[in-house]
C-alpha cells in the first residue's frame, strides 16, 4: 500500500473467526466488517483519552466484530460515547441497533434526515430489500433493532461534539445519499468520507497510489450535489480520507478531480443511454469498460476475473443508482 501511509494490521483471533483491524496513527482503528468479502467495508473505531467513538456501525457482522474490538483491546462498552453512522445505508447502519443496547453511555450521531430510519427502521428494512433481494438481505442484514428516539442526536451542518481531546466536525454532504454527512477528525485532519468520496479497494493500490471511483447505490444518486460535496471536502485542505470501502488514503486534489472525472461519466452514460430500452445494460457495459481501462492505465495488474469479481457488485449498485435517477429526472422534467 504505497500512498496510504504506514499502518499496522491486527488481526484479532476469536474463538470462532479471525477479523482483521488496520491500526493507523492517532488512534484510529478500522475493523473490517466482514461485509460481502474482506476489505470490501469497514467501520473506525476512534479513542482518546479515556473515550471511544464508533463512526459506522456495518451490518450485523460489522456491529460483532466492533464489540468484539473492543473487548479485546481492553476498553469498557461505557466508554464508548458516540455511535456515528455518516448516512442510513445499511452497510453503514445496519447494526447501529444492536451497538446501541450493548453500550450503554453511547449516542447515536446521524444526519437528520436519517433520524427516523434509526428510531423505526421498517421503511429501511423494506428500501434494502427491495434493492438487495431477500435473500441476500436476510443472509447480510438480518432484523434492524430500533433505537430509543432519546438516545438520537441529529447533528446538523457544521455542527461538532468532542471526544477526549479532539473535535468532530460534521458537514452536510448530500450527493450519495440525501441523509449523508461527512464528519472531520481534529486531531488528523482527516474526514471520515461514508461514500461522499466514492470507493478505492486496497487491492488496486499500485505505484500510482490508490484507485478511486463513484458510488451511487439507489435512490438519492444527485451528480451535481455529489460535485459539490466532493469539492467541500477538498476545500479544508485534508490530509487523509477515511473511507468506509475501504480504509485510509492520503487525500490529493488528483484524488478529487478523478473522483469528480467519474461522476461525470456516470452522469454522461445516464444521459446519453437515457431513452434506449437496454438502458441498464448499456450502462453497465459502459462503466465496466471504462473501469477495467482505467484499472489498467493505473498500473493495476490482476486477472480479468478477479477485476470483475472485485468491481461487479459495485458496477451493479451503482448502474441501479443511475437508473434511478434517471426516473426521477424523467418525472422532475414532465411536471405533476
Ligand atoms: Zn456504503
Amino acid at each position: 500500500m504505497v500512498s496510504s501511509g504506514a499502518f499496522r494490521i491486527l488481526t484479532l483471533s476469536m474463538s470462532q473467526n479471525c477479523i482483521s483491524v488496520f491500526q493507523y496513527p492517532d488512534a484510529v482503528l478500522a475493523v473490517d466488517s466482514g461485509l460481502f468479502r474482506d476489505r470490501m467495508a469497514c467501520c473506525y473505531l476512534v479513542e482518546d483519552q479515556d473515550e471511544v467513538a464508533i463512526i459506522e456501525a456495518g451490518g450485523e457482522s460489522g456491529a460483532r466484530r466492533l464489540l468484539q474490538t473492543i473487548d479485546r483491546r481492553g476498553l469498557r462498552p461505557e466508554q464508548v460515547r458516540w455511535v456515528i453512522v455518516t448516512h442510513v445505508h445499511l452497510d453503514h447502519a445496519g447494526g447501529a441497533g444492536q451497538l446501541m443496547q450493548a453500550l450503554p453511555e453511547a449516542t447515536l450521531l446521524v444526519h437528520e434526515r436519517g433520524a427516523k430510519h434509526m428510531t423505526d427502521p421498517s421503511k429501511l428494512e423494506a428500501g434494502a430489500r427491495a434493492v438487495y433481494g431477500d435473500e441476500q438481505y436476510d443472509a447480510i442484514y438480518g432484523s434492524l433493532v430500533p433505537i430509543d428516539p432519546k438516545r438520537v442526536r441529529v447533528m446538523p451542518d457544521g455542527g461538532q461534539v468532542s471526544l477526549g481531546a479532539r473535535e468532530f466536525r460534521f458537514i452536510d454532504t448530500p450527493g450519495h445519499a440525501s441523509h449523508h454527512f461527512c464528519v472531520h477528525d481534529s486531531r488528523t485532519n482527516g474526514w471520515f468520507s461514508g461514500d461522499t468520496f466514492g470507493l478505492s479497494y486496497r487491492e488496486l493500490d499500485t505505484q500510482n497510489g490508490p484507485f478511486i471511483f463513484p458510488t451511487t447505490t439507489p435512490i438519492d444518486f444527485n451528480p451535481d450535489a455529489l460535485r459539490s460535496s466532493i469539492e467541500k471536502l477538498g476545500s479544508v485542505d485534508p490530509d487523509w480520507m477515511y473511507l468506509t470501502h475501504f480504509g485510509r488514503i492520503a487525500y490529493s486534489p488528483d484524488l478529487a478531480r478523478r473522483l469528480i472525472e467519474g461522476v461525470n461519466h456516470f452522469e454522461q452514460w445516464g444521459l446519453e443511454f437515457e431513452n434506449v430500452p437496454d438502458r441498464k445494460q448499456r450502462i453497465s457495459a459502459a462503466m465496466t469498460g471504462w473501469l477495467l481501462e482505467a484499472v489498467k492505465k493505473h498500473g493495476v495488474d490482476l486477472p480479468r476475473d478477479r477485476l470483475i469479481e472485485l468491481l461487479q457488485p459495485d458496477v451493479d449498485l451503482n448502474t441501479d443508482g443511475i437508473d434511478v435517477w434517471l426516473r426521477r429526472r424523467a418525472k422532475t422534467l414532465s411536471g405533476p
